[in-house]
């Protein structure tokens, strides 16, 4: 379940995981990007962190809505509105339920929706769509995230940047797959 508190503490995280690993989802988006990601993200969760210090959202819905927000109005690249668009999906159907699997499943549909695009086609709809399988099944882990990031090297780039390079895109994961990791351990490990 989804409370103010974990969904908080969840982006803190994400935000942490962003910041360490910034340069690394960059590097991920040299062969096969623009070599950006790793700084669109730590400055789109940079900003999500000062909107919701100062706003202080007492919502569930209102903690999406902010960061969808947030990150929509400053990160440049393709990441923000796709993530942007996921958390106010999210913050949408947070306003009936506060239960996770249709809360993330809203924000998996506003990505496709958005990204005009679908799972297999090597971008970070190749770990939202596993993880939130797991979740359903029960069977989320590090290890089920992890093999998921790695599945998408097998992949063909067929929607964003990535699908510029075509057939060379084999053998390099998604750095859109990795951040969505980062995001869905935080979840995990903020007990949501
Ligand atoms: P940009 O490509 O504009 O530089 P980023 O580097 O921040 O933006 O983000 C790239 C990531 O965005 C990719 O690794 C991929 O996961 C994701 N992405 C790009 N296009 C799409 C799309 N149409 N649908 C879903 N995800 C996408
Ligand atoms: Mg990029
Ligand atoms: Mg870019």
């Amino acid at each position: 379940m989804f409370t103010v508190d974990n969904l908080k503490k969840s982006l803190q995280l994400f935000k942490e995981k962003i910041d360490k690993n910034k340069d690394y989802l960059s590097e991920l988006d040299t062969p096969i990007g623009d070599g950006d990601h790793g700084n669109n993200m730590a400055r789109g969760m940079e900003a999500v962190s000062e909107s919701l210090q100062s706003k202080e959202p007492q919502t569930v819905q209102d903690v999406f809505k902010l960061t969808a927000m947030a990150l929509i109005s400053k990160v440049g690249g393709a990441s923000g509105p796709l993530y942007g668009t996921a958390m106010m999906e999210m913050a949408k159907a947070a306003a009936t339920t506060s239960e996770v699997l249709p809360i993330l499943e809203a924000g998996l549909a506003g990505i496709e929706k958005r990204g005009n695009s679908k799972p297999g086609e090597k971008t970070m709809l190749d770990e939202w769509a596993p993880a939130i399988e797991a979740i359903k099944n029960g069977t989320l882990t590090d290890g089920s995230l992890e093999s998921a990031v790695e599945a998408t090297k097998e992949i063909t780039a067929t929607k964003g940047r990535a699908s510029y390079v075509g057939e060379r895109s084999i053998g390099h994961i998604d750095p859109g797959a990795m951040s969505s990791l980062y995001f869905f351990q935080s979840l995990m490990e903020a007990g949501v």
